[in-house]
Parts: structure tokens; sequence; C-alpha cells
């Protein structure tokens, strides 16, 4: 059988889309985030890296004066190490002489030892007059003694501060070249056009890789499945796949085993419907023969006629009993039948259901003995109790062979009760005792007619005690007999028989 559902279309909702889609993307935000940093935001990086480092160069020279105001000697050294170590110019302007000592970064200089040699050079450095009086107008105006500039024309960075020792007010300049950047933005942009395309280029190829690698035995375990939906039940899902992720092979595998799970159905429903074909044509050729019978030959004999009749009239109910088992099971096995518990006297159900077999047991040789004759009370659907009750012990009179006896039994015990029903029959062998409750499942397969059965009995018997969620289970031994049993729960205090 072929069915048809709304198969999803591939396109971007495919996993091998998605998968190229995300590595384009990672990509790209790498891309953007390279491209950010080295280039659009590092002008702004490197001017406030700068800022910081002329403030502390300014932190060192007003340290160094204050320490070493009256040691010229040692104060020029340090100005001129801390003037390399900064990478900065620094002047120093004694407001009252107007004396002017500049120590400006040299980096051969810085090599040697510095200091000394340039004593007070006079660097025509960016620090012009036209700047001094700039500088000071602007430290007054600002009232914290000191102020930091930054000029574009000649890109340099210039920090002011005024700093009065023993009444002396002394100017420090402290002044960094910003090196244009243009150049080496220029250089570092073309690299990472290179890498951009690389990375992307890169990630193109792996991404497909991978989606392939993914998607193939995807599409495959596809195929395959199309091909069990269609009825194949022959197709085995590849679960050692090299290089196969370990997700697909447990999928592949999960898969294997539901095929098996289906074979086995499979299987079994053609049995039944054997089963169940060859059931419903024997009582039919029989009503059928014996119709005919009646109306070629016996009509008028009143005796043969109602024996005949008899036989349609036992013929009719074994096919209706049938039936009605069949549409048990699909019900039960649909959920549709609902559970209606309440509280019943199980001797009495068990005695109702023995007395309807009483013509059978006559019939068969057989006699069935109840333990007791006393009330027990029980919880649960009564009509379907009653047919669990009725198919076990139909089954106990079917495969109890030439022993006569079927002894049932109803026991109370401190928080249930519990029924059994035993046989001296054949019994069940160890390895059909875990198949006997599946539907369709018999241990004789030939079919006898002594044995009418469909195999779903005790499907029926399953379905109902696992609904009343109660603990059965069967003791068997080849040979020497069965015991079935389920228990169920006793009326709580209160509870009453309906
Ligand atoms: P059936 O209609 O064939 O009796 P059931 O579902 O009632 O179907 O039982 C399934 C199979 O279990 C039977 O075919 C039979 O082989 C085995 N079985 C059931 N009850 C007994 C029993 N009391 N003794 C031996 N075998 C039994």
């Amino acid at each position: 059988m072929k069915i048809n559902v709304h198969e999803p279309k591939s396109g971007i909702h495919s996993l091998k889309f998605r998968i190229w889609f995300t590595f384009i993307a990672f990509a790209l935000v790498i891309v953007m985030t390279l491209w950010l940093f080295q280039v659009v935001f590092i002008n702004g990086y490197y001017s406030s890296m700068k800022e910081k480092t002329t403030l502390s160069a300014a932190d060192e020279v007003k340290q160094l004066l204050t320490t070493y105001v009256n040691d010229e000697d040692t104060l020029n050294t340090q100005m001129y190490a801390a003037a390399n170590k900064y990478q900065t110019s620094i002047t120093i302007i004694n407001e009252s002489t107007s004396e002017r000592s500049t120590y400006p970064f040299m980096p051969e200089i810085a090599e040697d030892g510095g200091g000394g040699r340039f004593d007070k050079f006079v660097v025509k450095s960016a620090v012009s007059e036209t700047l001094i009086s700039e500088l000071k107008n602007e430290i007054n105006a600002n009232g914290n003694g000191e102020v930091i500039k930054y000029y574009e024309e000649s890109s340099m960075l210039i920090y002011g501060g005024s700093l009065t020792l023993n009444g002396t007010t002394y100017l420090t300049v402290v002044s960094s070249k910003l090196q244009r950047l243009d150049e080496v933005v220029g250089v570092i942009s073309n690299q990472l056009i290179i890498v951009s395309i690389c990375l992307v280029l890169a990630s193109f190829i792996a991404s497909i890789l991978i989606a392939n690698r993914v998607s193939r035995p995807l599409n495959k375990i596809t195929e395959k499945a199309q091909l069990l939906s269609e009825g194949d039940y022959d197709v085995v899902f590849d679960e050692r796949h090299r290089g196969n992720y370990v997700e697909i092979s447990k999928l592949a595998h999960t898969l294997n085993y539901a095929t098996n799970g289906l074979k086995q159905v499979e299987k079994l429903r053609a049995e039944f419907i054997a089963n169940v074909s060859h059931d419903l044509r024997t009582p039919l050729t029989m009503i059928k023969a014996y119709a005919e019978m009646i109306r070629d030959i016996s009509g008028d004999d009143k005796e043969k006629r109602d024996k005949h009749l008899e036989v349609i009239i036992q013929e009719s109910d074994r096919l209706s009993e049938l039936v009605s088992d069949l549409l048990d099971v699909s019900q039960l096995q649909a959920g549709a039948l609902a559970y209606d518990p309440s509280v019943f006297d199980m001797t009495a159900l068990v005695e109702k259901v023995v007395s309807r077999l009483d013509i059978l047991c006559e019939r068969m040789g057989k006699h069935i003995n109840v333990n007791t004759t006393e009330s027990v009370y029980a919880v649960g659907d009564i009509k379907k109790i009653q047919q669990v009750v009725y198919n076990l012990v139909t089954n106990a009179l079917n495969y109890s062979d030439d022993s006569t006896e079927i002894d049932v039994a109803i026991e109370e015990n401190e928080n249930d009760i519990k029924f059994s029903v035993k046989d001296y029959g054949r019994g069940i062998s160890e390895e059909d005792l875990p198949n006997i409750w599946d539907r369709y499942y018999r241990v004789d397969k030939e079919h006898k007619r002594s044995v009418a059965g469909t195999g779903i009995g005790l499907s029926i018997v399953k379905s109902v005690l696992e609904m009343h969620g109660t603990e059965y289970g069967v003791e068997s031994q080849i040979g020497s007999g069965s015991t079935f049993w389920f228990k169920l729960n006793k009326p709580e205090e209160g509870e009453d028989e309906e």
C-alpha cells in the first residue's frame, strides 16, 4: 500500500542549505569583525592609546620635577629617559625666568644612555610661543591646571600642565607625534581582502563537504524508508557505513528494528487472515450444506430437521462469536472501549461463565471445578473481566487434550483477589511462553478444527488486564498443563456493590 503524505520540499529548509548558510554567515561575521577592528576602529583605538601614554608621561614628568627640582643633572638624565620611555618630547618652562628645557625623543640617544649632551638643546619643535600662550590660556580657563589637545595640522597630541614648586611656576609640555596610519591601514586592507576571500571560499567548500556528508546517508535512509512505506519489508538500513555519524547509525539501527517488527506483524497478520478465513469458511460451508439437506432431504422429517437445524444454529453461534472476538480486539487495540469499573462478585461471575460452558463441557467430557461458592468482591470492568475469564477457561478446555479436569480458583489476599485456571493438558514450551499474548500468535500453526482458535483470545486478555493495571501471568510446563492467573483490586471500604 502506498500512503500519500505531503512530502516536504527541499530548498531553504533543507539541511544542506542550513549548514551552508550557517557556515557562510559565520565566515562573514568573522570577516566583518576583522574589518571593523583592523580598519574602521584602528584610528580611534590608536589615539586613545597615545593619549593614555601621554598622560602617563605627564605624570612622570611632574613627579621627576618635584623630586629633582634642585638637582639639575639628575633631572636632565631622568627627563631624557622619560622622553625615550614614552616616545614623547618633554618641554619644561620656568615661568619666572622664561628658561626653557627641552628633552626631545631621540631613539639613538636612548641607546647610549641619553642625557647630558643635549643639555638645554633648544629644539625647534612644535612647542612654539603661540602654542605655549594658547596652552596657558586653556589651563587658566580649565581651572584644574592641565589640558590635553590634538593639533590636526601637525598631527601632534600635546599635554600642558602647570606646577608650582617653592614659589616658582613651571609649565610642563609633553608632546607626542601621532603617526599617520593611512598607509598601514591600506596594507592591512589589502591583506584583509585576500583573507576575506580565502575565508569565505574555505567555508563555502567546507560547508558543502560537511552538508553532503550529513545529507547523503540521510537521503539513502529516506529512499529505503520510501520502499518500506510501499510495503517492501526486506529493506535493510545501512548501520555501519564508513564515515557515518553516530546519530545516523542510531537512526538506521532504530529503523531496522522497526522494520523487523513490521515484518513480524505482517507475517502474523498473514497467518491470521489464513486462520480467520478458514474459520469463517468452515461454519459457512456447514450451514450451507445442512440448509441444503433440510431443503432436499429432511424438510418433512421433524427429528432429522431439528438435528440439522441445531447444527446450523451452533455454527451460526460460532460465526458470531468469531466476529465479535475480531471486533473486540480491534476496538481494544484502538483504545475505543472505555474502562467502566464497578464492584462485583467474582464468584458469581465465574459461575455464570462456567454455566455458559456446561453444554460444551458435557460434549467434550470435561469438568470444571470452582474452589469456592462464597462471594469474593473485586473492582473492575465486569463485562470485560467476564470476557477474560471466558477466554481463559475456554483455552483451558481447548488445550487440555485428554485430561478431563479444569481447576478454577478464586483466592482472597490481603490487598487483592487472585483468579486462576489450571489445566492438565499439553502445556506451553518456554520459547512460546512470551509470545502467546501477542495478537494472532498460535503455538500450533497447523489448523485443526478440533481446536478452533484465531490467536486473539489471549491478546484480548492482555489488553483488558493492562487496561485494569493489574498483574497477570502464566506458569506452564510442557506435557503437564498450564495455570493462567490474574489479580484484581479489592474494593476499598465504603465502596458498594452495584
Ligand atoms: P487461540 O484462539 O488460538 O486459542 P489465544 O490467544 O487464546 O488464541 O492463545 C494463543 C495460543 O496460546 C494458543 O494458540 C495456544 O497455542 C496457546 N495457549 C493458550 N492457552 C493455552 C493453554 N491453557 N494450554 C496450552 N496452550 C495454550
